[in-house]
């Protein structure tokens, strides 16, 4: 019941290549949804093949734009990894449905995947993690059903990463209120519809107490406005909650945790059922929503067609219900439980698991031919879960406002200078030159190597390396202006060679700032 339209990166026109018959389109809904479909690289071609399929099977009236991205985009000397036509297509149809991206490891080019998520804005990043039937693990029978909800733009994966002297590398990690609050509403908003009674949200605000803190504070405050719905609040150190979910994963509903947290937690919680070959995932937006799998290209299989597709197909059963094809995506969902629930038709992945023969394992074409002569049938052991909103969703709103103006009502005053300089001076030496730089108006707080203080001497066998970041403070008695900050840097850069500098910020009479280790 689908029709497809390619969109080629390297051309500027969109040619609308239709490999079905005249009297097809005739035949066609006047408005079938639009999807833009993207193959990705290793597998995904073969996986979302076998989702299409599925789909065109279940009878969903789509039409896909094929769009490129990843590998061959990057080889094509594009280094964003997603052309100007797939961001065209994606705008249009504000729907995606994609394979899996390679991206380069180390130097190199961006994430086109991550490109893909910042881009569109599509901030939560929703992974559920359900027993499923005919999958054994270790937790068989204890009824893990949780959803990982992971901020999706900022925290380290912001990207911005400097070299502070050559072998000292340093990556910023970016936490704001308003991506905060997007994400733990989503979450919220999530438990609300779906009937779920708790949301769990994990951090290491113990640590880092201005990035993780303001998520964990921001928690706390949405936690209050959703107590009337009786949706439970908890807070968990991430390292406790991967101890939990090994030990007892049956106890978490929602949790929702910062990017980097989130897609270590994520992949552990596919772990418990069955692995990455069954974890599905939807990037969710204000505007667009990208479905995809949360395994990446398995290059060693790819072309081979052993790859469990069920991930992908889960991810588009995520996709129907968001486009407002609900009684599809319950069909195809329980014709994937029903398949799985046979115990007849197993992809290598579960064979391994289960030490069944993988010489006969199905292949991800076989898989998803069964998956088609189920639709129709459920499951007879696997109850549906109420996943359909149980209500009006409240539009979404912002708790505080983020105008200008109300930045501009914050107080604020300089109270020092952070400047991270490269030197191959002692410790010691190397204070006693900041003690000389900081005239008058300021004093020499600490110098730190690797967040730990090695000046003035703690007495700690502290290693250090090339880089350092000393605080000058404002001196007893002086009120800082910007004139006092950069005469300060005009000295430093006389005599040291410095790579970064921050000016340390009072807000409202709280430091914006966090002491040194040992300070
Ligand atoms: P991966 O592609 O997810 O594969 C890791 C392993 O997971 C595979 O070797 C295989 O395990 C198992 N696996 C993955 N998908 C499976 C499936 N559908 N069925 C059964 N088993 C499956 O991770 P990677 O090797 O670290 O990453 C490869 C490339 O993908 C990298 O370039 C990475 O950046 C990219 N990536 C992209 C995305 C994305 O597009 N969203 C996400 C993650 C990674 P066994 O070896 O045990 O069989």
């Amino acid at each position: 019941m689908s029709r497809r339209v390619i969109v080629r990166g390297h051309s500027s026109t969109h040619t609308g290549l239709c490999q079905w018959p005249a009297e097809y389109h005739a035949a066609m809904p006047s408005s079938p949804h639009r999807v833009t479909a993207i193959a990705g690289d290793g597998v995904g071609p073969e996986v979302v093949a076998s989702a299409v399929r599925i789909i065109e099977a279940a009878g969903v009236a789509i039409e896909w734009e094929w769009a490129d991205a990843g590998a061959e985009v990057f080889r094509r000397g594009d280094s964003s990894g997603v052309p100007r036509e797939t961001r065209d297509s994606i705008e249009r149809t504000r729907v995606v449905l994609k394979g899996p991206l390679e991206t380069p490891v180390g130097l190199g080019e961006k994430s086109a995947n991550v490109t893909l998520r910042k881009l569109f804005e599509t901030y939560a990043n929703v992974r559920p993690a359900r027993e499923l039937p005919g999958v054994p693990t270790r937790y068989a029978g204890e009824g893990v059903d949780m959803i990982v909800v992971r901020e999706n733009i900022e925290d380290l994966y912001a990207g911005i990463e400097h070299m502070l002297a050559p072998d000292v590398a340093q990556c910023l990690k970016v936490i704001t209120r308003k991506g905060s609050e997007k994400v733990i509403r989503y979450a919220f908003e999530l438990a609300r519809r779906e009937g779920r009674r708790k949301v769990t949200c994990a951090t290491k605000a113990n640590i880092m107490k201005l990035t993780d803190g303001l998520f964990k504070r921001v928690f706390e405050e949405l936690a209050e406005e959703y107590a009337v719905e009786a949706i439970e609040a908890e807070h968990l150190i991430i390292d406790n909650v991967a101890h939990q979910f090994a030990k007892a994963p049956a106890q978490f509903d929602i949790v929702v945790t910062t990017n980097l947290n989130g897609d270590i937690i994520s992949d552990l919680a596919s772990g418990l059922v069955g692995g990455l070959g069954f974890a599905s995932s939807g990037n969710y937006g204000d505007d667009v929503a990208i479905f995809e799998a949360v395994h990446g290209s398995a290059p060693k299989y790819a072309g081979k067609d052993v790859i469990n597709p069920t991930a992908l197909i889960l991810s588009s059963v995520m996709m129907l219900r968001h486009i407002d094809e609900a009684a599809a995506a319950d069909t195809v969902e329980a014709a994937v439980l029903t398949t799985l629930e046979s115990g007849t038709v197993v992809t290598a992945d579960l064979a391994r698991q289960t030490g069944s023969d993988i010489e006969h394992a199905a292949s991800t074409s076989a898989f998803t031919d069964a998956v088609i002569a189920n639709l129709g049938r459920s499951p007879a052991a696997t109850p549906a879960r109420a996943v359909r909103p149980t209500g009006p969703a409240p539009a979404p709103h912002p708790r505080r406002s983020y105008a200008p103006e109300v930045y501009a009502g914050i107080e604020r005053g300089l109270a020092g200078l952070d400047v991270v300089v490269e030197s191959d001076l002692a410790a010691d030496a190397l204070g006693a030159e900041f003690e000389s730089l900081a005239g008058e108006r300021f004093r020499v707080e600490f110098v730190e190597a690797r967040g730990t203080v090695v000046y003035p001497a703690t007495g700690l066998a502290s290693d250090t390396v090339r880089a350092f970041r000393a605080r000058l403070v404002a001196s007893d008695g002086t009120v800082l202006g910007e004139e006092d900050l950069v005469s300060l840097l005009g000295r430093v850069s006389e005599r040291l060679r410095w790579s970064e500098a921050i000016r340390l910020q009072v807000l409202d009479g709280e430091p914006a700032y966090t002491k040194a280790q040992g300070q």
